[in-house]
């Protein structure tokens, strides 16, 4: 039976309520009446329950699906401005012990070269990753108690917080591992990570077990529980997503957004952020072979729909996705991206050639991040580097309170434009510091406050000089 406040993943992802919500939906789809009073509810900015969403999804009439992209690209813009926040994945192992049929991690791939970054090979990577200008990352593993087990990701977390290179940091590392124990995600947050990030890969029970069909992933309750047990241990950001392709991408947008229901019924606060993957290429894996792969226009309407359905949930697409797609997909809602990736174990510090096999999968962006920083910024965004509300103690609800009260602006800008000032002091090449300086004098302006603008002024004449870490 649905219910959105129990622990149990059968209840709050209820099966029944997803097939009665699509098929609510393939009713409602022309009903027009009905898609202007959700339209209308959802441009109050509070959001939408799964039901609406979905039939804003499923929705085919070419004017109404005009105005819900006009709405996503609005709310994009009153919650988070023309700002997109960077990172980078760091993978620090690809041994596994999973038997995951789309990725090429899995245990049964004998040809995949294996490897697990020593506490020496992380720095070398990190210093790498600081060369370039990041300072927040994403640790990703393959799931292998002997081979990775918390001990070593605590270890790692501990080496990359503890690298001073030159003006280089990492302020803020998520972490995206397997499922796993209270006990673990206590120490996880013990640690200072920012957000726990676990793609359900698929909400359909019965897909996911035959998708997952050997290790500890194959546990569909204990995989989609995970979330639960994260809070328990005090994490309070998480990140959700699902990795199109696998399953209809209609059943799984009804299931992402019953998690992100179930998670702000649960716990009082929703997930801090939602990943769009779309299945690729990889060692082993072809995803032809995959029947639910979506268009690049479905793949924009999911994006749009779920900016509307959740709109203080923070967005993230990866490099996955082309230079072309990622630009589209920027106005309809996506707020951090990732920038200059390598997939593959060790893969900043030696580059391995464009065709790698360890690599997780194929990268369809493969520009450097100052290359990616002077497109955000000519396309008219603002890119942040800013770690600034994990360092300051503002997450789980109390991030989500300053964002419903409208506030996270007068943080958030002048943190992105004192980042993004360090990040052109200190890595750009002449043509990125050009445009940056000039977006910067721009910026500045739209501060309201004036003491706020002012001291922002004065931290950048600071920063000039050599000082860092300015933050509000
Ligand atoms: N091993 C961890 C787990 O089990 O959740 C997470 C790390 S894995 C490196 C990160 C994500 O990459 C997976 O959750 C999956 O959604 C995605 N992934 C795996 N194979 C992929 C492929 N062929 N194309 C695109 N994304 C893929």
């Amino acid at each position: 039976m649905y219910n959105p406040k129990s622990h149990d993943a059968d209840e709050f992802i209820c099966h029944e309520e997803i097939l009665d919500t699509l098929k609510y939906a393939d009713e409602n789809k022309n009903n027009i009446n009905l898609i202007d009073k959700i339209i209308h509810k959802a441009k109050l900015g509070k959001g939408l329950t799964h039901r609406e969403a979905s039939v804003l999804l499923a929705c085919d009439d070419e004017e109404k699906n005009n105005e819900i992209f006009k709405l996503a690209e609005k709310i994009k813009k009153d919650y988070y401005g023309n700002r997109i926040v960077l990172f980078a994945p760091l993978y620090l192992s690809n041994y596994c012990v999973n038997g995951c049929v789309y990725c090429p991690y899995h245990a049964k791939n004998k040809h995949i070269p294996r490897k697990k970054l020593t506490q020496e090979e992380i720095k070398n990577e990190v210093i790498a990753l600081q060369d370039m200008g990041h300072k927040r990352l994403a640790i990703e593993s393959g799931e292998d108690p002997v081979n990775n087990p918390i001990e070593y990701i605590l270890d790692s977390i501990k080496t990359i917080y503890g690298i001073k290179h030159k003006n280089g940091a990492i302020r803020r590392i998520n972490v995206n591992i397997a499922a796993t124990t209270v006990e673990n995600y206590k120490k996880l947050h013990e640690a200072g990570i920012g957000t726990y990030i676990l793609f359900q890969e698929t909400y359909n029970k019965e897909s996911y077990e035959k998708l997952h069909p050997t290790g500890p992933k194959h546990n569909y309750k204990y995989h989609t529980e995970a979330m639960d047990r994260a809070m328990q241990g005090g994490i309070d950001d998480v990140g959700l997503g699902v990795l199109y392709g696998l399953e209809s991408y209609r059943y799984e947008f009804t299931g992402l957004l019953m998690h992100a229901e179930h998670l702000e019924a649960v716990f009082g606060v929703g997930p801090h952020t939602i990943s769009v993957p779309r299945i690729k290429k990889a060692d082993d894996i072809d995803p032809q072979t995959f029947d639910n792969g979506i268009d690049d226009d479905t793949f924009a309407k999911i994006v749009a729909c779920i900016r509307i359905a959740v709109p203080y949930t923070g967005m993230i697409i990866s490099t996955r996705e082309s230079e072309e797609c990622r630009a589209r997909m920027l106005h309809l809602g996506i707020s951090q991206i990732s920038g200059g990736s390598k997939t593959s174990v060790g893969g900043y510090f030696k580059p391995m050639p464009e065709k790698d096999d360890s690599a997780q999968f194929d990268v369809s962006d493969r520009r450097p991040l100052d290359e990616v920083l002077k497109w955000l910024m000519e396309l008219g965004y603002l890119p942040s580097f800013c770690t600034a509300c994990y360092g300051s103690g503002r997450t789980g609800d109390r991030f989500m309170e300053i964002c419903k009260s409208q506030q996270i602006h007068n943080f958030c800008q002048p943190n992105a434009i004192m980042t993004l000032k360090e990040y052109l002091a200190d890595y750009a090449s002449p043509e990125t510091r050009k445009v940056g300086d000039a977006l910067i004098l721009q910026e500045i302006e739209k501060i309201e406050s004036e003491e706020i603008k002012n001291k922002v002024k004065e931290n950048l004449e600071k920063i000039e000089k050599g000082e860092r870490n300015f933050k509000f």
